[in-house]
């Protein structure tokens, strides 16, 4: 086991939903300025590991550490940015309004223009977030991610359900805060994406780590007969 300061510290993390265990006594570490993708079938417990590490969940057993910090203290620190699976924006504001709307909530921010330019919605600024598509709207959530300028960006299943274009401009947005240094976990059920954006890849399966390790070694294992059928794009 390591000591020293990691970004995200899980161990033996543990959720239950009634009869379903979600999360089952699941480790993880990350180290700064790594990008790890968490890869699994739906209800592999994704979703409910990144809602343990943000502090939204309370475990029923094991521990979460990012930088050292307990969730809600790292974040009040700007120091994680989120963004969820599901999770609404207001419609009626514009994308520069909702930016300006986030940024009031931390002390320290990056500047409103830069944030939406690095998320590839500058040039949305005075359009209604109602009217944006799917694929705008998500990096309008990915700049709301941005906006404390954190160490650590979680994302969980940023581009499932877009097109390929909107996935293409999603990802060219990401690469640029991860060129940055940043430290991102992102959930996904892509194989493909796990390969091409993360240099780890975890997977995931009935809430435990079944696999850790890079790309090429983790598409190896899903090749073979017992995992290919649970992963999309597999085959
Ligand atoms: P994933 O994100 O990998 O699709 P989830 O973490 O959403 O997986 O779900 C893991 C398991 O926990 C699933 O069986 C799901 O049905 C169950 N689950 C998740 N959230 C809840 C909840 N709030 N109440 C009951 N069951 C839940
Ligand atoms: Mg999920």
């Amino acid at each position: 086991m390591t000591t020293k300061t990691g970004a995200v510290r899980l161990t033996g993390l543990t959720k239950r939903f009634g009869a379903v265990t979600a999360v089952d006594g699941l480790d993880l570490s990350i180290e700064p300025g790594e990008v790890v993708a968490l890869l699994g079938p739906n209800g592999a417990g994704k979703s409910t590991t990144i809602d343990l590490l943000l502090g939204l969940l309370r475990p029923d057993a094991g521990t979460v550490s990012l930088y050292d910090l307990a969730p809600d203290r790292a974040i009040a620190a700007g120091r994680v940015g989120a963004m969820l699976q599901s999770g609404g924006l207001l419609p009626d504001l514009n994308v520069a309004e909702i930016v300006t709307l986030a940024a009031s909530l931390y002390k320290a921010h990056r500047p409103v223009p830069e944030v939406m330019a690095r998320a590839g919605v500058g040039d949305l600024a005075k359009r209604r977030v109602g009217t944006l598509s799917g694929g705008q709207r998500q990096r309008v959530r990915f700049a709301l991610a941005l906006v404390a300028d954190p160490d650590l960006i979680v994302l969980d299943e940023p581009t499932t359900g877009l097109d390929v274009e909107a996935r293409r401009a999603f990802w060219t947005a990401m690469h640029a805060e991860t060129a940055r240094g940043r430290t991102v976990l992102f959930a996904t059920h892509y194989l493909d994406e796990a390969d091409a954006y993360a240099d780890r890849v975890v997977l995931m399966r009935a809430g435990t780590v079944i696999a850790d390790g890079t790309p090429a070694h983790i598409k190896s294992l899903v090749a073979g007969r017992t995992i290919r059928a649970t992963i999309p794009g597999a085959h």
